[in-house]
């Protein structure tokens, strides 16, 4: 048996017993559990042993994926820390502090806990998002945490316990209730953490009521996973791989479409034995499988790497989805990487492949308003002169009408994110704020 395929999971507590960081000197080490208190650190030793390239981890893409690096805090952030580890504070002392820096770390982008959580006679579903009228986010309240925890998550308020899982749900038939009530949802998405974590036994029971005839409106469901990516055996080797592939088989044999939104950040995750032959079990089931990933410094900031990546995942017959911009929380200032510049990766990405990896659109910011593309950058004459522009759309919209109409904004390089955009030509509102 491969001694990999045992997981075991290293967090804070333990993350020096890792033998690799045995060439790692007690300041590096020092620097991760430093960020580490601050922002969620957990990884595996499937990471560890099969993707980290431990001849030159500091520059390796999924090293810095995974373990938490000193400048992803602002310097006087990790001061405040360093300072109370070095002086052994107590807890209480120190969870204040990381607690007040974390607040200042954005943890609710996007207006989630505002605006999208649906209710039932009053009643408020905390573990429902219905922002986009096909689509109902689903957070199961055993599917809050991950194989491994990425250094740039924009879920990582709740693994640091920020926000206590407000979106979580135990109850399917609530779940079920609340489809019934809304004809014109087709699509369940499955998401967390990672939803993946839970037993195929339990998952079950959440995916076997939503096959029921009741709810033949909802066409597809949807997983959101970085299972394979991080934990692979999840459909090889683990106990439960083939309860977990049956029950995949059984909603494809509903006549359903069953879609795994895997979560793939570089082409190295996709190189491993483990990961090809759980794309295979999961393709053999009838499922398909998406890929979708935000593009970040460090990690996969070059158009060769976007194009290896949509490559590969055409080969092994999945289908590229989605490149994303880094969202505005956590460590964005590390990570970000301004508009123009994913707009730059993807164009160079895009033109260098074929038709079939096509499929995937970006670069696209999940924003209050919806999900709004960079078409790109255009010139325009503008009260006698020649200006530069951004063209951008709405691939989502918190009103479906807004879908598919192009607007523009005002040029600037540094922009990282749709709050930092102006209306073009003068106007003061960009369309969708009117309402
Ligand atoms: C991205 C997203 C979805 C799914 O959108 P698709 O474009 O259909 O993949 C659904 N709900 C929310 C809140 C999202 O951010
Ligand atoms: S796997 Fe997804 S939810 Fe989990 S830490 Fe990574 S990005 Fe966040």
């Amino acid at each position: 048996m491969n001694a990999h395929n045992k997981y075991k999971a290293f967090t804070l507590a333990n993350f020096r017993q890792i033998p690799q960081l045995e060439q790692f000197t007690q300041e590096q080490l020092f620097d991760i559990e430093v960020v580490g208190n601050v922002l969620p650190f957990k990884t595996n030793n499937y990471v560890v042993d099969e993707l980290i390239d431990w001849e030159n981890p500091f520059t390796d893409p999924i090293f810095i994926l995974t373990f938490p690096q000193k400048e992803m805090l602002e310097p006087h952030h990790f001061e405040i820390v360093a300072r109370l580890l070095k002086a052994v504070a107590n807890k209480a002392t120190l969870n204040e502090a990381v607690n007040k820096i974390r607040e200042q770390l954005n943890p609710h982008p996007a207006g989630q806990i505002d605006y999208n959580i649906p209710e039932i006679d009053g009643l408020r579903l905390t573990g429902l998002q219905h922002k986009y009228r096909e689509t109902l986010l689903f957070f199961p309240s055993h599917g809050q945490t991950c194989f491994a925890y990425c250094t740039f998550c924009f879920r990582w308020p709740q693994f640091v316990g920020v926000d206590e899982w407000k979106f979580a749900m135990t109850e399917t038939e609530t779940l079920v209730s609340y489809i019934k009530l809304h004809p014109e949802i087709t699509d369940i998405l499955f998401t967390g953490g990672d939803p993946l974590i839970m037993s195929a036994k339990r998952l079950a029971m959440y995916i076997e009521p939503l096959l029921s005839p009741e709810l033949s409106h909802l066409q597809t469901i949807r997983i959101g996973t970085k299972a394979l990516g991080y934990w692979p055996f999840k459909f090889t080797t683990d106990d439960d791989a083939p309860l977990l592939l049956e029950l995949f088989e059984k909603v494809v044999k509903s006549g359903k479409n069953l879609s795994i939104m895997a979560h793939f950040n570089h082409p190295v995750e996709l190189s491993t034995e483990a990961v090809q032959l759980a794309i295979r079990n999961i393709l053999a089931t009838g499922a398909q499988i998406r890929s979708q990933s935000p593009v970040m410094k460090f990690i996969n900031d070059s158009p060769q790497i976007w194009a290896e990546m949509w490559r590969k995942l055409v080969n092994l017959n999945c289908i590229p989805y989605y490149l994303f911009v880094a969202r505005d929380t956590g460590a964005q200032h590390y990570f970000a990487v301004p508009l123009v510049k994913a707009w730059d990766i993807f164009r160079n990405a895009y033109q260098q492949v074929s038709g079939v990896c096509r499929t995937v659109r970006g670069p696209s910011m999940s924003c209050t308003p919806g999900k709004v593309q960079v078409l790109g950058v255009v010139e325009i004459p503008f009260n006698g002169e020649l200006r530069k522009y951004f063209a951008l759309r709405f691939i989502q919209g918190r009103n479906p009408d807004w879908v598919g109409r192009p607007f523009f904004a005002e040029y600037d390089e540094n922009a990282i994110w749709l709050d930092d955009l102006k209306p073009a030509f003068d106007q003061k509102k960009f369309f969708f704020e009117e309402e």
